[in-house]
């Protein structure tokens, strides 16, 4: 079958297909245990299941709503706005999307011609280049090594940067880092960019799941100007635990909302319209629930991030946010003989079990990614069984 240059080109989600073959290994009845998810463990808590439930009952769920989402969660977006970000957003600034990813995919559509460049901090959450690429993009990486707690510098932009360039993408906390630019630093980040007239895409989606005092400061709060050349996308996904209900919204330029929302109504049409009552609950409810979880994968990350670094030749640093912990393991693969850290995140699979996901998929050759996504058990015995693959030293 002769398929599109566009599929020919794309790469697979190596977070899906890690988590796939995992899968299938555990239904072939494998001892697997699962450290490759980017969801949380939790289900989404009663409140907001009970919204949904009553959305059905009384039959208004079971329309079409606005393509750009309903008026009434998009108020409780701009309540959220106000409450954590310390500002308001209009209807016409506010498109509610399929989960974040769809609303990053219509950001791109609405903004990129063919040839416009987007600077992509690398590491970086696998969907932004490929998604780039669907609508004709060129993502340009500005690599961020972890000696320098895998964050760019605008020196690191101006090397990169050409006359073509559309677009940085920002995601703090990151996904696979778990790091948290300081405001001073998103402000250096923020004005270079409004010095170029180049865009800020400021994926904020792990900004409720912060640890250990540390800040989560949006981008858009830190001045007018930034707050003007910036989209910020976000979702219900990892602070409500509602993967699976697929809510994300983008806030922002009425321009480029205005944009979206044609791409959305052309494509999705309205995201779910049980899942939109949902989200409501979700975002004007009770929070404790959201409270208690960051508070348990707050503990997991405590415990576990010294477990990890007694491991022979892993080398993780102390991640401020999300839900990922990503250590160097190129001593650990010198060790083992491998030059290649995807064919050691499979060996890794086979002889123990334990499934990560490599850093390639990233844009990191170095390092493994795992998810503490899940419970205390899993998390001790995964690190039992790497250490003894890892053997000691003597
Ligand atoms: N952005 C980042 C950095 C992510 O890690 C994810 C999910 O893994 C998303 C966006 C998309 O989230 P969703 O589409 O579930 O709202």
């Amino acid at each position: 079958m002769a398929l599109s240059n566009l599929v020919n080109n794309l790469e697979e989600s190596v977070t899906l297909s890690a988590s796939a073959r995992a899968k299938q290994l555990k239904a072939e009845g494998r001892d697997i245990l699962m450290l490759t998810l980017g969801e949380p463990d939790f289900v989404t808590p009663n409140n907001i299941a009970t919204a949904a439930k009553e959305a059905i009952d009384s039959g208004k769920s079971s329309f079409y709503t606005q393509a750009e989402g309903l008026p009434e969660l998009k108020d409780a977006v701009g309540s959220y706005f106000e409450r954590y970000y310390g500002y308001g957003v209009s209807h016409e600034q506010v498109v509610i999307t399929t989960g974040a990813k769809f609303a990053l995919y219509a950001f791109f559509a609405a903004v990129l011609d063919l040839g416009d460049e987007v600077i992509i901090p690398t590491p970086y959450w696998v969907s932004y280049a490929e998604q780039v690429k669907m609508v004709g993009g060129k993502p340009v990486f500005a690599v961020a090594t972890q000696e320098n707690n895998f964050k760019i510098t605008t020196e690191q932009l101006e090397e990169v940067v050409t006359g073509s360039t559309k677009v940085l993408i920002l995601n703090s906390p990151s996904n696979p880092t778990g790091v948290i630019y300081t405001a001073e630093e998103l402000t250096l980040l923020g004005n270079w960019a409004v010095a170029h007239g180049i865009l800020i895409l400021a994926d904020d989606i792990y900004g409720r799941l912060v640890y250990n005092a540390n800040q989560f400061t949006p981008i858009s709060t830190l001045s007018e100007e930034i707050r003007n050349q910036t989209i910020v996308i976000n979702g219900v996904s990892k602070t409500y635990a509602m993967t699976g209900w697929r809510i994300g919204f983008a806030t922002g330029n009425p321009e480029i909302i205005g944009a979206m929302s044609k791409i959305v109504s052309q494509t999705t049409s309205n995201p779910t319209t049980v899942a939109q009552y949902a989200a409501i609950e979700a975002l004007n409810g009770d929070q404790t629930e959201a409270e208690n979880m960051r508070a348990e994968f707050e503990k997991r990350l405590n415990m576990l991030l010294p477990l990890i670094n007694e491991i022979r030749g892993f080398e993780a640093i102390k991640p401020q946010g999300a839900f990922y912990l990503f250590p160097k393991v190129s001593e650990a693969m010198a060790i083992k003989g491998f030059s290649n850290v995807t064919a050691f995140c499979d060996d890794i699979l086979e002889k123990t079990g334990v499934a990560l996901v490599t850093g390639a998929g990233f844009g990191a050759s170095q390092n493994l990614r795992l998810s503490y996504a899940t419970d205390f058990e899993t998390l001790f015995e995964a690190v039992n069984r790497l250490k003894e693959y890892m053997g000691r030293e003597f």
